[in-house]
């Protein structure tokens, strides 16, 4: 018998009907004999009309009662799949973050799991109930109700699986798994059988919401196999997997987009000694989180430097940025919304050169200006006009034939370093 937790997202538990489907689906696991700990989201939509709630009472919610109120919409899935499940004739019980002991620090709106204790599901579990857990939600040392960020439900579901020493945790979602690009957007995108953990983290980092970044993150920490998968199909899906047991390892594996970050600029910055240090110390204290960072070459003593920060953090940026300008005699600040950042990701880069120049290239081919470049072991990011995101991840996809079979001595690809 093999304690698996699952966990569906807030398109496979949309509506009443779609909640009963899931509950045929949990029933046949249970019949089958397995323990089962089933992680629900809030209904498609509704944290986003939570959130709107929020920000339409005030400009400026408090984080506290924002963490209060979104959560709402977990708590509203799980009664009902617990409903759903009992109809069936199968006892399930549901779960809040707190009564499932869920710990976290006291972040509002990004928490981090800290512990969860595990005894009052197993309690549940040992009397042959259906645990239904509340994904997205958390409690701090106070008492206080905490989130853990947008998709945070894979993250709940992976920490869970972590703690029970679950077989595998089930990431049930609107996709059959994991992709070599966003689906949506890449119409012959293939979906991959296997991917590493250092693969999907680069991956979630860079915008392939498909798990949310933390949740890889734990599953690799603490070893949890994580299966990607459908909820309307029943085909397998992707397991997320040590590198080790990863048989091929294609040059490029995946492309993502990013359509959530702003960019600013500080001109005629003067170049000296601690300029940089003095420019990114204030938005750091200040909690906004710098992704790509460029800085030109100076001319006249003077230089620029642009870097991206996440689109709700732009007028936080902006004000920092002003106040380090004016104590720099830099004379101009500006910002962009209107970017994306487009990036190709691959384990096998690491021993294999021309990445970015095939990517480079394939961009010219279609008249797409790089604004920005950054690279590391695993991946290439550029950042470009947002307008251009769905060509440029079509582009990719093509020049790294990521949507055709390959062959294994397809997947040698370029010239080895
Ligand atoms: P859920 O509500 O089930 O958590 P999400 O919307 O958070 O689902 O994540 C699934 C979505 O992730 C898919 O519908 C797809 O558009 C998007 N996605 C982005 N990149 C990828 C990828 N590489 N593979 C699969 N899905 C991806
Ligand atoms: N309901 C939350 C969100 O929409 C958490 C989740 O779905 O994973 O982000
Ligand atoms: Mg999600």
């Amino acid at each position: 018998m093999a304690l698996i937790v699952q966990k569906f997202g807030g398109t496979s538990v949309g509506d009443t009907d779609r909640i009963r489907a899931v509950a045929n689906r949990v029933v046949e696991a249970r019949k089958r004999g397995d323990d089962l700990v089933v992680v629900v989201s809030a209904m498609a939509g509704e944290t986003d009309r939570l959130v709107a709630l929020a920000n339409a009472t005030s400009p400026d919610p408090d984080p506290r009662e924002f963490d209060v109120l979104l959560s709402t919409g977990e708590q509203q899935t799980i009664a009902l799949l617990a409903i759903a499940i009992r109809a069936l004739g199968v006892p399930a019980r549901s779960f809040t973050g707190v009564q499932l002991g869920m710990r976290t620090d006291c972040s509002h709106g990004r928490a981090r799991v800290l512990s969860i204790d595990a005894s009052r599901i197993r309690r549940d579990l040992d009397r042959g109930a259906v645990v239904v857990a509340a994904g997205f939600q958390g409690t701090d040392s106070d008492g206080n109700i905490t989130t853990l960020g947008r998709g945070g439900s894979d993250t709940s579901a992976v920490a869970l699986a972590a703690a029970l020493g679950a077989d595998v945790c089930e990431i049930y979602t609107d996709v059959p798994g994991i992709f070599t690009a966003d689906p949506n957007v890449v119409a012959n995108a293939r979906k991959l059988d296997h991917i590493a953990y250092d693969e999907m983290l680069e991956m979630a980092s860079l915008g392939a919401k498909v798990l949310q970044l933390r949740s890889v993150s734990l599953g690799k920490q603490y070893g949890v196999r994580i299966h990607v998968r459908s909820t309307f199909e029943r085909e397998e899906g992707t397991w997320v997997i040590p590198e080790e047991e990863v048989m091929e390892r294609p040059v490029v594996s995946g492309v993502t987009y990013n359509r959530n970050e702003a960019k600013v600029t500080i001109s005629g910055v003067r170049d000296t000694p601690g300029a940089a240090a003095r420019i990114f110390r204030p938005l750091s204290e200040g909690g906004v989180v710098v992704d790509v960072i460029v800085q030109n070459v100076s001319e006249d003593g003077r230089t620029d430097v642009t870097f991206t920060v996440p689109r709700p953090d732009l007028g936080r940026a902006l004000e920092i940025a002003e106040a380090v300008a004016a104590e720099l005699g830099a004379p101009r600040v500006s910002s962009d919304e209107s970017i994306a950042k487009v990036s190709v990701v691959g384990l096998g880069m690491r021993e294999h050169a021309g990445v970015a120049s095939r990517m480079f290239s394939a961009l010219a081919e279609e008249g797409v200006n790089i604004q920005m470049i950054s690279t590391s072991e695993i991946k290439v990011s550029v950042v470009i006009e947002e307008r251009y995101t769905e060509l440029a991840c079509r582009a990719l996809h093509d020049a790294f034939e990521l949507g055709e079979e390959r062959t294994a001595s397809e997947e040698q690809g370029l010239p080895a370093k």
